[in-house]
């Protein structure tokens, strides 16, 4: 679960709780700041503190975790997902298929909102298995348009 700190230069980050008791760096005024325990209230805003000791920030790892996250495009990706069953519509289902893997591989990385992760995921697969349909569709009327036997009555 994540949630939000505010710095006293008065910039709003987002944090993973795993983050708690650990220090981090401002996106904005590049401060350090220690990352405070998780409000009970899931929406509420925590003030981060400035830790006393100050190494140089450069001591620090990456300021990973922090930052503006991309919203995730979860409902997207689903929807693109389910278009590409609809027949001709295959290449949507392998826009769907390319949007979610590197959707999914921002959020794991941090860029993204990994609250989407599961809905992005299942239109991932979605669009994975209509763009696979697709190429067997493409497959399979290719082989009857060169096929001897077709209708063209060779
Ligand atoms: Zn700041």
């Amino acid at each position: 679960m994540s949630f939000v700190i505010q710095c006293p230069c008065g910039q709003l980050m987002t944090v993973d709780d795993s983050y708690v008791g650990r220090e981090v760096i401002c996106v904005k005024c590049h401060q350090r700041l220690r990352v405070p325990q998780a409000p009970a209230d899931a929406g509420a805003v925590v003030r981060a503190e400035v830790p006393r000791s100050s190494m140089g920030s450069d001591a620090l790892p990456e300021a990973a975790g922090v930052g503006h996250r991309l919203p995730h495009r979860a409902s997207l990706v689903l929807v693109l997902g389910l278009l590409g069953f609809i027949p001709c519509c295959g290449f949507v289902g392998a826009i769907a298929w390319v949007f979610g893997v590197s959707d999914i591989k921002k959020m794991h990385s941090g860029e993204m909102d990994p609250s989407g992760e599961g809905v992005t995921n299942v239109g991932k697969i979605l669009g994975m298995l209509a763009a696979l349909l697709w190429v067997i569709e493409v497959i399979v009327f290719l082989g009857f348009q060169l096929s001897p036997y077709s209708h063209r009555g060779f």
